[in-house]
């Protein structure tokens, strides 16, 4: 399937894990991609270098999406390398997990503004764009923690949740204008994300048995799922949210 063709897609904390996923995804069908970053420029380059290997197109952009003035220099170094945005996805993100007894403030800060002011500053920065051109398409990542909770996450969680509130908000806001907006919410993937987590005990084990379809899942799962929202199939869909778990959380 080449259903990028012709467009350009910005995907945030593209230097690894599913953000990489994505990036590769919708690279293969066609598109222009923008691995943005915030630390990881090796990783970012390295993602760009498969990409070109593999006859795509794309551009590494540092930016720490979580702050406002770098989610608009984003866009506009992406509209001035390639003169449009057909599609962001907001996939940066990290987590800083600890019971509420012992988080700190800046863990709570860090998670939040990464999570979710990340999301609001990069759908700010591309909706004038999108809605001048009067199309396009957005997918936040959320995750199952947003929908069910998780000990030891109130911070990733309340970030996850939002992302989903604010998404649906947006989508009742631009639909007019041919803009959708949907949430996938993935399940356990091996990343550094959940390395700490995956890694303790038997945990990995207890996450396989709790997912109906018995496995963890993949960057290629998730992505599969970020590219059908951003595609034209997905057309006629707009504020929903889309697990891509094996089953673990049916809603
Ligand atoms: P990961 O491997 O740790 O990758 C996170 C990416 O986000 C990295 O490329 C990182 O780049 C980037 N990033 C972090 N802060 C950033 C910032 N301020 N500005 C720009 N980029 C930033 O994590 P992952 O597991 O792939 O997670 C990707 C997304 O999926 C996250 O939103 C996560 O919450 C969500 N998710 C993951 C899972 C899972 O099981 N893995 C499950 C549900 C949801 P730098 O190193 O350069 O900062």
């Amino acid at each position: 399937m080449r259903r990028f063709e012709g467009k350009v897609a910005i995907v945030t904390g593209a230097s690894r894990g599913i953000g990489r996923g994505i990036a590769l995804r919708l690279a293969d069908e066609g598109a222009k991609v923008v691995i943005n970053h915030r630390g990881s420029a090796d990783g970012a380059a390295a993602v760009a270098e498969e990409i070109s290997a593999r006859g795509g197109a794309a551009l590494v952009i540092q930016a720490d999406v979580s702050q406002y003035d770098e989610a608009q220099r984003l866009v506009q170094e992406t509209l001035a390398a390639f003169g449009q945005v057909d599609v962001l996805v907001n996939n940066a993100g990290l987590t800083r997990d600890t019971l509420i007894m012992m988080m700190k403030e800046e863990q709570w800060d860090a998670v939040i503004d990464t999570n979710l002011k990340s999301v609001f500053n990069c759908c700010k920065a591309v909706a004038r764009p999108m809605v001048k051109r009067k199309r396009g398409r957005i997918v936040n990542i959320s995750s199952v923690s947003g929908l069910a909770g998780q000990a030891g996450q109130t911070n990733y969680a309340a970030s996850k949740s939002a992302v989903i509130g604010f998404s649906k908000s947006l989508a009742k806001e631009l639909g007019s204008r041919n803009i959708t907006v949907n949430v996938v919410a993935p399940g356990f993937v091996p990343t550094a994300l959940t390395e700490s987590i995956l890694s303790e005990g038997d945990n990995t084990q207890r996450a396989i048995e709790a997912t109906p379809l018995g496995r963890l899942g993949t960057a290629e799962d998730v992505a599969a799922a970020v590219a059908f929202l951003a595609s034209d199939e997905a057309s006629f869909i707009t504020g929903q949210v889309l697990s891509v778990d094996g089953g673990l959380v049916m809603q």
